[in-house]
This record gives C-alpha cells, sequence and structure tokens, in this order.
C-alpha cells in the first residue's frame, strides 16, 4: 500500500515537475451538449492537444450556455476562445442590439464554421404550420445566455411582438427542450443550430414534430438590412417526418477571442484546425462541406486575430 502510494506520488511529481514550466491551458466555449458547438470545441481541442507534446498547450471545451455567454466569458478574460453566431459577434464588436453602451473592441475573428438556421419545431398536434402561429402557444425561447435567445428577441421585435405575446415562454436550454418537447410540456422549441444535430434529431423521433417556416416581410427586412443574415433551407430528410425543405433565415457559427490572447496560441489552434482539415471535417456531419476559402471570409465582422492572420498569409490564402 506504501509502496503504490509512494510510486504514485513519484510519478506525479516527475509529470507535474515536467509540465509545470511550459503547460498553458486554454478554453474556449461552447453551447449544449446536444448541439454543435460543442463539438466544434471538442473537435478543436481534440486536434490541439494531439501535439501538446510540441508546443505545450492544452484545450479544454466545456459545455456553456451558448454565443452571448461565450463572448461575455472571453471578454471577462474567464474564457480565450469561443464558438458564436455571426449576429452576435456583429453585436458585441459594433457596441448594438444587445451590446448597445457594452462593445467588446478587442473581440477577434479566428474563422467561421457551419451554418446555422433559425430553427423551429412543433408539435404536430399543436397545430402550429407557420411562425405566426406560435403566438398564443407554450414556445421554448431558449435559455438566457444562448444565441437562439437573442436572436429570437430580435425576430419578435422585427414583427412588433414579444415573448408576452406566448401562452408561455419557457427558458429550458437546448439539452432540455427536445424532452419538454415530447413530454408536451412545450408546443414548440426554437433553436438556431447547425443541421444535422442530437437535439432536433431527439425532439422529431420522441413525438410527430414539424420543422416550421419562418418567412415573411419581417423576416425578409430583417435578411436584405443585416450583413451577417442570409435566407437558408433545412434540406428535406434530414429529420423522421420531415421529407420537405424547411424554409427559413440563418446566421454562421464563428469562432472567436480576444486579441489579449498571445498571437502565437492562436496560431497554434488554427494550425491544428487546417493541417488536420479532412479529419476536422469528419467529427460532425454538420462540418462535412466547410471550405477553407468560406471560413476564412463569411460571417466575420471582428478583425481577424494577427494569430489567425499569420497562418493564413503562409498558407498564401490572404495577402
Ligand atoms: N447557436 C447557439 C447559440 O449561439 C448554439 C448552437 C449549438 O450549440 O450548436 O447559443
Amino acid at each position: 500500500m506504501k509502496a503504490i502510494k509512494f510510486a504514485a506520488f513519484a510519478a506525479a511529481l516527475a509529470v507535474g515537475g515536467a509540465a509545470t514550466a511550459q503547460e498553458r491551458f486554454i478554453t474556449i466555449g461552447t453551447g449544449g451538449q446536444t448541439g454543435v458547438y460543442f463539438v466544434v470545441g471538442q473537435s478543436i481541442c481534440r486536434l490541439v492537444n494531439r501535439g501538446t507534446a510540441d508546443h505545450n498547450l492544452k484545450c479544454t471545451a466545456p459545455s456553456t450556455g451558448g454565443s452571448i455567454a461565450n463572448i461575455n466569458a472571453i471578454k471577462a478574460g474567464d474564457m480565450d476562445m469561443g464558438v458564436a453566431q455571426s449576429d452576435w459577434q456583429y453585436h458585441a464588436y459594433n457596441g448594438s442590439s444587445q451590446f448597445e453602451g457594452d462593445a467588446f473592441g478587442d473581440l477577434r475573428a479566428v474563422f467561421s464554421v457551419h451554418g446555422e438556421p433559425f430553427t423551429v419545431v412543433a408539435r404536430a398536434d399543436s397545430g402550429i404550420e407557420t411562425f405566426d402561429d406560435l403566438f398564443g402557444k407554450r414556445v421554448n425561447v431558449g435559455n438566457p445566455g444562448s444565441g437562439q435567445r437573442a436572436t429570437m428577441d430580435v425576430v419578435l421585435e422585427a414583427m412588433g411582438k414579444s415573448a408576452d405575446d406566448f401562452a408561455l415562454a419557457s427558458e429550458l436550454k437546448p439539452a432540455e427542450q427536445s424532452a419538454a418537447l415530447g413530454d408536451n410540456k412545450v408546443d414548440a422549441i426554437v433553436y438556431t443550430v447547425g443541421h444535422p444535430n442530437g437535439s432536433i434529431q431527439e425532439a422529431t423521433s420522441t413525438v410527430d414534430a414539424k420543422l416550421v417556416d419562418v418567412t415573411g416581410e419581417a423576416i425578409d427586412s430583417l435578411v436584405n438590412d443585416n450583413p451577417y443574415y442570409a435566407k437558408a433551407t433545412i434540406p428535406g430528410g434530414m429529420y423522421k417526418g420531415n421529407d420537405e425543405d424547411t424554409e427559413t433565415f440563418g446566421v454562421k457559427a464563428t469562432f472567436v477571442t480576444s486579441a489579449s490572447v498571445p498571437d502565437d496560441v492562436v496560431y497554434t489552434v488554427v494550425k491544428a484546425v487546417f493541417d488536420n482539415f479532412d479529419r476536422f471535417k469528419g467529427l460532425h456531419p454538420a462540418f462535412a462541406n466547410l471550405s477553407e476559402e468560406e471560413m476564412i471570409a463569411d460571417g466575420l465582422s471582428a478583425p481577424l486575430h494577427p494569430g489567425a492572420e499569420m497562418y493564413y498569409k503562409e498558407r498564401g490564402w490572404i495577402e
């Protein structure tokens, strides 16, 4: 017993002694465990951590509340990097919308990832067929700190409505909302998210549920007036009982950091992703169609972090 304890202690000392001099820990903010942000963060960390022996960076990517929570955590210095919707990257950097009077001038873009359609799923027995049918019903508008919650507020305002126009506006997290839909605690759920994903898969397989189109004048104006929104289609056939395409609008998932994170750290993370790009694309079906060209240009409104710029120049992708 004693001998084993001593051996373990000696081993811990040896590892600790070798590692403490240089090892640096970085944290990436993600989203709920059933979403795609969690996989983005986990995938980036997996690629970074394969090279820890060379660069001494150790990466973790815990589950968080989503876009707004990640941006706030990076600003506070609690996290180094994070995933955020392109609309909230824009507003945080420019101090608009929810970030009015609270601009995060040091926010830096790294790259964008997959597209995220604004997704509404309703129980078939709720009678909801259009977005307007949601009013008077029980709707999960999303947890505070999530991108979908913030974007839902923008959509409602554009329609001259508010969450008070729902019979119930619940604030469940992504990991809880599909079960709530299945248990008939809510009539519909809202999620800005890449497809296919575990949350919508769960929602559509536990109960007869339909993806709802999000179209009309208010949405057209949002898309026409704002560079970070675009029309989006969720292809039919991805989810049980949903063989038709769903028309909506969407944003891009983007990877962001702060100007105060050192260049070599951001460079190392970016290099781990793009040096192993095929492997990265294989880690989630929502990554399958990613291209380097789009990822370094689309959905980025904050300036590129110099560490990312260094790598993109090295590859000859930018001047
Ligand atoms: N778009 C969501 C958010 O900003 C997260 C989606 C996901 O986790 O994949 O909170």
